[in-house]
């Protein structure tokens, strides 16, 4: 059930929107001129599995990665050109690891694959739901919100939806890549959105935009009506508003319970980008190999918004963008609410909707004062957790207490450390202690996995014992007989029981 009036979120915080300098910047695209560092490792679950080798020749759009079983998605080459390597290469990914990444040094003919799809013309409404589910996962096509959750997943859920939403919130400081899209691509983003639906049976569908994109929901309201599509509502521009759990309770009035997913209650959110690329997917018959992005902070000096081919450097995107007109003192992929520190080298990935070079001024480096207890935290945080709480017992390291205090619940949203007098990090708190947490629970499976084999051991060794005994006394048995009626008490089959004898107590 929608409703008719929006609700407003508990907590959040109104930020600063910093959007000006790219809000109206139309989307660039941009070529693939230098090496592309295409990760096989770019969405939620296992990293796809390499589908070439060093030395092939790639067209655009050709399958690089095919997905592992279970949550993963395909990855295909953003353009034409060579594989150099198939190796490590640092990521736009939270864990500052590298990861398994298809070089690809561009020919500079963008010669399209020539085994792409057909395109499917029919009207979404005559479409086979499977076959759009199957289409979007064969394109590789994730959570393109940041997410980056395999969308084929979400819409072959299994279990039934009754509302599509769709997220045109965007509320993260500097983003405007979203809104360009929603802007400039109305009509792919409405015909996306229908297609979606028809995969998941749904009833209801809505989108959700911030009431300070009037621009965005203009066009978009213009193509429902154009295409019969759904609602497009106004939200209220309050972060974190398009947090999943947030838009559904500002757009339903229903709460997602802690620990449990969306579809739990029949709602899927799926982010307005990964709208338009199941668009062009089934439309077009192109996977996702490229993907809007705001290039912006006060470090850059022409902040605007570029179509990347995945893969190209963060570094080649600030070039783009005119350089860098100061040494940032940060540099983000993604915005600055929920965005990661990320190396200049690391290839723009499925889920990265921005490249952010803060200025000194721009950020506020957290200088771990005192907590005063002023409650500012828990009257901002979205979840109604104390946030405080949580992060004084992450800094003692009882990882356990923090939990307990809602840790995992936590979205880390970053409105609690946005509001803190005595700037105390927060997020990064909450960050450490659940890295703390995955670790104690990795180290808990390694021990019960070890002590699970080293029953399976003993259990193995008692059955051995016991076979052998019962062969020892079986032998003996046969022996007494053959005794008994006479027979030959020096055969050999006499001594080998004594070897058994002595292998039973080994
Ligand atoms: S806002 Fe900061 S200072 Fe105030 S209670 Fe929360 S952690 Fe403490
Ligand atoms: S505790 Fe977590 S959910 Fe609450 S405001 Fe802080 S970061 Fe956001």
């Amino acid at each position: 059930m929608l409703l008719s009036k929006p609700k407003i979120i508990r907590g959040g915080v109104r930020t600063e929107s910093r959007k000006q300098s790219t809000a109206e910047a139309p989307l660039e695209p941009l070529r693939a001129g230098q090496r592309l560092y295409v990760s096989l490792a770019q969405h939620i679950g296992a990293p796809a599995l390499p589908a070439v080798a060093p030395g092939q020749d790639v067209a655009k759009g050709q399958c690089i990665g095919t997905p592992e079983a279970g949550l993963s998605a395909a990855v295909h080459a953003p353009t034409s050109g060579r594989v150099v390597a198939i190796d490590r290469h640092p990521a736009p990914h939270p864990s500052g690891l590298t990861v398994p990444t298809v070089i690809i040094e561009p020919d500079g003919e963008e010669r399209w694959a020539p085994q792409l799809p057909d395109p499917m013309t029919a009207p979404a409404g005559q479409l086979d739901p499977t076959a759009i589910a199957t289409r979007v996962a064969e394109a590789g096509i994730v959570g393109m919100g940041g997410a980056a959750f395999p969308a084929a997943v979400k819409l072959g859920a299994g279990q039934p939806v009754a509302t599509l939403i769709l997220n045109g919130g965007e509320c993260e400081p500097y983003l405007t890549c979203d809104d360009r899209l929603m802007r400039e691509r109305a009509a792919g983003i409405i015909d996306g959105a229908q297609l979606m639906a028809r995969a998941l049976g749904a009833e209801r569908t809505a989108i959700g935009v911030e009431d300070n994109k009037p621009e965005a929901i203009h066009a978009l309201r213009r193509a429902t009506d154009a295409l019969g599509g759904p609602d497009v509502v106004p939200v209220p521009s309050l972060w974190p508003q398009g947090s999943e759990k947030h838009l559904i309770y500002t757009l339903t009035g229903r709460e997602v319970p802690a620990g449990a997913r969306a579809a739990d209650i029949g709602v899927v959110v799926h982010n307005v980008g990964t709208a338009y690329a199941v668009h062009r997917a089934a439309r077009h018959g192109r996977p996702l190999i490229s993907r809007p992005i705001t290039v912006g902070g006060g470090a850059v000096a022409e902040p605007t918004n570029f179509e990347v081919p995945l893969g190209l450097p963060l570094q080649a995107l600030l070039e783009a963008a005119g350089g860098l007109r100061e040494d940032p003192a940060r540099v983000l992929a993604g915005g600055p609410m929920m965005g990661q520190v990320a190396p200049l080298e690391a290839g723009v990935a499925k889920g990265t909707n921005g490249v952010i070079a803060l200025t000194a001024a721009e950020i506020r480096e957290a200088e771990g004062r005192p907590c005063i207890r002023c409650g500012r935290c828990v009257d901002a945080c979205p979840m109604g957790l104390m946030p405080f709480e949580i992060a004084n017992r992450a800094a003692a390291g009882d990882v356990d207490g923090a939990a307990a205090s809602g840790l995992m619940d936590c979205l880390t949203c970053g409105s609690c450390a946005y509001v803190c007098p005595s700037a105390r990090p927060l997020v990064q708190l909450f960050h450490h202690a659940r890295g703390q947490r995955a670790e104690q629970a990795a180290a808990k499976e390694r021990s019960e996995l070890q002590r699970r084999m080293a029953e399976q051991r003993a259990e193995r060794q008692r059955r051995e014992q016991e076979r052998k005994k019962a062969a020892a006394a079986a032998r003996r048995r046969q022996r007494a007989q053959q005794k008994a009626a006479g027979g030959d008490s020096e055969s050999p089959a006499q001594e080998q029981p004594q070897n058994e004898e002595k292998e039973t107590q080994t």
